[in-house]
């Protein structure tokens, strides 16, 4: 039986961007993927800050060339048409990265899986991985088909399949948001005219809202999007339709995304999925460090979950090779690696909680110069997750101002009632 020194469970985003790292420094590397890639994933809209990533690895140039439409920014639409802000990234005082790419999962987790090989990481795809026995000088790996790999560490980037968390019973789901996703890619979809048709559209029912994110632009001012809709799972279950039915009626009682359509036709099967807000309680086990949505996932409205598992990746990567040089079991750095991305995380759960909320959007779609905590929601929203206090003393008082919001209206109320 071969040792590997870290052997890697998925080729997602953060199973690659771990892959790539620890080949580049050397480290012998083994990603085992359960599917073969290109395979379909939800969860196409980067944000800025994944470039600073993305040049780390070296694979900006394959990104750039693959010719994925650039999004400079997001737009926030009520869905009575009666309100909608937009953020342009590169107007943001403090937002350091001013682009990002509106990617089709299959090609862009493919270019990076594909990267990570190129890079050393040995890939094997098709292997499922089924539990994970750490002892004193390793770990073991084994796989479905009755085999076991070794190694001295494991990196778990095993997504929402979330394999070892489950193993050890870690998951703890979001008692507040028990959402369901029901998307679609749409051919033919009107798109922004000019630096805005990369935007992604959110359009924002009272107890539902809709992501468009364009994933090709066309000559003629349409393009093929992602379009979909997070409602409360209970609502899709007490409908009793079909997720095509399903996705088709809540189109067509929402105005805004009606009229974007209203040429379009689907291309892809309607996906579902839901309890997708959870987290582990540990992001670590000796010798196993979790990553990415195996450590745990948000909610998708603000785009953060494929930057998240990255940044998650390196810092995993940093606490890995820390611990194989000084030959521990990598309790202390991981629990460090810990601590740092339950805090990033920690500003995207209080940004979601918050958009849930009226007096959130109330704020939110008003932005105001003031104090520059537009600016400062403008860089989170990009990806700083180290602004430092500059950011801090913002958000804090931006949130502020929702509580006293919910009091006093500072800025006017909104109604999501239809249109007259
Ligand atoms: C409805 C919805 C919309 C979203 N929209 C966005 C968005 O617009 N932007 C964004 O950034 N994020 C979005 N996300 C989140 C995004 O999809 C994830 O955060 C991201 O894919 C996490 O990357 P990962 O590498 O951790 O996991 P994944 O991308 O899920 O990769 C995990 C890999 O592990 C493999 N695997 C799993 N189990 C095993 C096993 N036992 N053995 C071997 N291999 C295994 C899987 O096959 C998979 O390839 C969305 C999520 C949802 C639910």
């Amino acid at each position: 039986m071969s040792t590997t020194d870290v052997i890697v469970i998925g080729g997602g985003p953060a199973g690659s961007c771990a892959a790539t790292l620890l080949a580049r420094a050397g480290r012998t590397v083994r990603v085992l993927e359960r599917e073969r890639f290109p395979r379909f994933h939800v969860g196409e809209s980067l944000l800025p800050y994944n470039a600073a990533i993305f040049d780390e690895l070296g694979v900006t140039a394959q990104l750039r060339d693959a010719g994925f439409p650039i999004k400079r920014g997001a737009q926030f639409h009520l869905g009575n048409g009666s309100k909608g802000t937009g953020f342009v990234f590169a107007s943001g005082k403090f937002t350091r990265h001013t682009e990002a790419f509106q990617v089709e999962r299959a090609r862009f987790d493919e270019i990076l899986l594909r990267h990570a090989g190129g890079s050393g990481a040995e890939v094997e795809e098709g292997v499922d991985v089924e539990r994970v026995e750490a002892d004193a000088e390793g770990v073991s790996v084994r796989l479905k088909d009755g085999t076991t790999r070794r190694a001295r560490m494991v990196v778990d980037a095993s997504g929402r399949g979330n394999l070892t968390g489950s193993q050890e019973g870690l998951r703890v789901m979001n008692p507040k948001l028990k959402k369901l996703a029901v998307f679609g890619h749409y051919d033919g979809v009107q798109v922004d005219p000019g630096t805005k048709g990369g935007d992604t559209v959110i359009i924002r029912q009272e107890h539902h809202w809709f992501w468009m994110i364009p994933l090709r632009l066309d000559a003629d001012g349409t393009g093929k999007v992602s379009v979909g809709a997070i409602v409360e799972r209970d609502d899709f279950s007490r409908a009793g339709q079909t997720a095509e039915a399903f996705l088709d009626g809540r189109i067509q009682a929402s105005p805004p995304v009606r009229e974007r359509l209203a040429k379009a036709r689907r291309v892809s099967p309607v996906h579902v999925t839901s309890d997708f807000s959870y987290r582990n309680s540990k992001l670590w086990s000796p010798r196993c460090v979790r990553v990415g949505d195996a450590a745990g996932f948000i909610d998708p409205i603000f785009s953060s979950g494929v930057f998240l598992a990255m940044y998650s990746a390196r810092a995993a990567v940093a606490a890995v090779q820390t611990a194989l040089k000084a030959g521990t079991d990598g309790s202390a750095e991981f629990a460090a690696y810990a601590s740092r991305v339950q805090t990033a995380m920690t500003i995207y759960q209080e940004m979601v909680d918050g958009f849930y909320t009226t007096p959130f959007m109330e704020l939110f779609l008003e932005p105001r110069a003031k104090w520059d905590l537009a600016a400062a929601v403008n860089a989170v929203l990009a990806g700083e997750l180290e602004g430092g206090w500059k950011l801090r003393c913002r958000m804090k008082l931006f949130f502020l101002l929702v509580r006293l919001q919910a009091r006093f209206p500072l800025v006017p109320r909104v109604s999501f009632a239809p249109a007259a």
